[in-house]
């Protein structure tokens, strides 16, 4: 994770993950308010950060894409015959965003109670993790 870029009074970090000696995923992440427009300009932040702190000139984009992920817990309501799972279900570590390994073990809380869902405990993710965030 790269911090050294633009903040603009938010929280801003680049991070390049490669996947062969010629390709990699380089991304421009915000923690920012949902409907804070002027952080947008991705592609712009991008192009810059390929060429002016890696000092590639001579790439190509071949994929990209543009997501958000919800850094709160979601409304915790008991429903009749209804369990919430992925982020929708708390399962999103929200220091981070990570959610899938998450999600993988409450699938797996889910598969071994099914019998019994309604009666046993509802999964959660570690309270230490609520903490953090
Ligand atoms: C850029 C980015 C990078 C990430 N990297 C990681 C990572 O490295 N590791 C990690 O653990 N997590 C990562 N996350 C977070 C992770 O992707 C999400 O937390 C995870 O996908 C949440 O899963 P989900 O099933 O709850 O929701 P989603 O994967 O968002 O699935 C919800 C689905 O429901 C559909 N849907 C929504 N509303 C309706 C409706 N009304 N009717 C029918 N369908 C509907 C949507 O179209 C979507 O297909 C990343 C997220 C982003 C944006």
């Amino acid at each position: 994770m790269d911090f050294d870029c633009d903040q603009r009074e938010s929280v801003h970090f680049f991070y390049t993950l490669p996947y062969s000696k010629d390709t990699a995923l380089v991304e421009t992440t915000w923690l920012s308010k949902i409907n804070d427009n002027s952080q947008k300009d991705y592609d712009k932040q991008i192009k810059d950060y390929i060429e002016n702190h890696l000092n590639l000139k001579d790439y190509k984009i071949i994929y990209k894409e543009e997501g958000a992920i919800p850094l709160f817990y979601p409304v915790d309501k008991n429903e009749k015959n209804k369990i919430n799972i992925g982020t929708a279900g708390g399962m999103t570590r929200l220091s981070t965003g990570y959610t899938f390994l998450n999600i993988q073990e409450h699938s797996k809380y889910i598969r071994e109670n099914i019998e019994n869902i309604a009666n046993v405990k509802k999964y959660k993710i570690s309270t230490k993790y609520q903490f953090f965030r």
